[in-house]
């Protein structure tokens, strides 16, 4: 098209989303680096979970199963709940696109514990909505009287994600249960990091009409790349999000694995525990660099860096030698790194970068 006529074409459409820029286009992801950026959890998929997907491959013809029927039927048995009670996504974000659809109209106003996922500024933004951003409390606990009566009081619902990310810090399960228990507003609980924490509020979902649980596959079952979410709460909040969902928003492939990993959720075990003996050793070693970090339940770290330089320095330095790793200047984070828990060589390699950037020598 010429340059004036997609001028011509572009001012004649929407400019509801102006403040979202244009993305620009992005390289292809380099398999050299190590990618320590995403919370992506680099492990092959148990042979039995493999034989599912290849399996699947074989109904390529066909559209998939309507309204996620037999995954979310698998679902709810696997959390002793009743179908009803389950929506499945195309991963927990595509759930969350849903929740901001559904229940906020322009101008209205949702609350998120921050420092907190970063994704919901951009859905507040596309369906006109305000987001109210509250801080954690002290130690990373629940600022509940600010929940309660402060600004969060008129939002349509409020969003934390247990563990958080950025921070991995977690909240008990009981002052969960306090805040479901207290507002009178629906509160979204994103647990994508559960299954590296002590705890989760699986539980509480039949006493509370008003708790909403958000669950991926993406982090702890290795399976970003397929998109497998669960929404999990009353009959009548999943029932509002299921009607406004596109049809086949799941392939055929993502049905099959996500009712195989259900199916073999205990051959992850050794998963989890190699993450959270990672996590610990990292966080060690990290800090006898100097770096200062925040305990985590995730599957990733949030490290201050040493003083002197921030945190896009070390980004760009560690960058240099193939190491990704996340920066969030955006939630008051300048000093912040935040680095993925990956395999035992991806985070020796992370450590060597760091040390030859600090020019230390130590023997490990
Ligand atoms: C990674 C992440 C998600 C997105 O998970 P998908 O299922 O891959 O869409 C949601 N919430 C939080 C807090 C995350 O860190």
């Amino acid at each position: 098209m010429s340059d004036a006529k997609l001028q011509s074409v572009l001012s004649s459409l929407s400019k509801v989303h102006r403040q979202l820029d244009s993305l620009p286009s992005s390289p292809a992801p380099d398999a050299k680096y190590v990618k320590l950026n995403t919370n992506e959890n680099p492990f092959a998929l148990p042979e039995a979970v493999m034989e599912s997907a290849v399996a699947a491959l074989e109904r390529q013809y066909l559209y998939p199963e309507d309204n996620n029927t037999s995954l979310r039927k698998a679902a709810a048995a696997s959390y002793d709940l009743s179908t009803d009670q389950v929506i499945a996504g195309n991963g927990s974000s595509e759930l969350l696109s849903l929740i901001y659809k559904a229940f906020l109209d322009p101008g209205d106003s949702v609350a998120m514990l921050s420092p907190g996922f970063a994704f919901n500024h951009k859905l507040a933004l596309l369906q006109g909505a305000r987001l109210l951003e509250i801080k954690w409390g002290e130690a990373c606990l629940l600022p509940m009287h600010k929940l309660l009566f402060g600004p969060a009081k008129e939002a349509k619902f409020i969003l934390l994600a247990n563990p958080n990310n950025p921070t991995g810090t977690f909240v008990p399960i009981a002052d969960i249960e306090s805040l479901v228990a207290q507002s009178d507003r629906l509160i979204v609980l994103d647990e994508a990091y559960v299954d590296f924490a002590p705890d989760s509020a699986l539980r509480l979902i039949d006493r509370y009409s008003n708790l909403l649980i958000l669950r991926t596959f993406s982090k702890s079952y290795a399976a970003a790349g397929i998109r497998i979410g669960f929404g999990l709460g009353h009959p009548e909040v999943i029932g509002r999000l299921r009607n406004i969902q596109n049809m086949f928003n799941m392939n055929v492939i993502g049905h099959a694995v996500g009712v195989s990993i259900l199916a073999h959720r205990a051959a992850y075990d050794e998963n989890h525990s190699h993450i959270k003996y990672e996590r610990e050793r990292v966080s060690v070693a990290l800090s006898q660099l100097g770096f200062s970090v925040t305990p985590s339940h995730a599957n990733f770290l949030l490290a201050r860096v040493p003083a002197g330089r921030d945190g896009t320095w070390w980004h760009a330095c560690l960058k240099r030698r193939k190491i990704l790793v996340a920066v969030l200047p955006d939630d008051g984070l300048e000093d912040c790194i935040r680095v993925s828990i990956g395999t035992k060589p991806q985070m020796d390699a992370l450590l060597a970068a760091v040390e030859d950037i600090l020019g230390v020598q130590t023997f490990r």
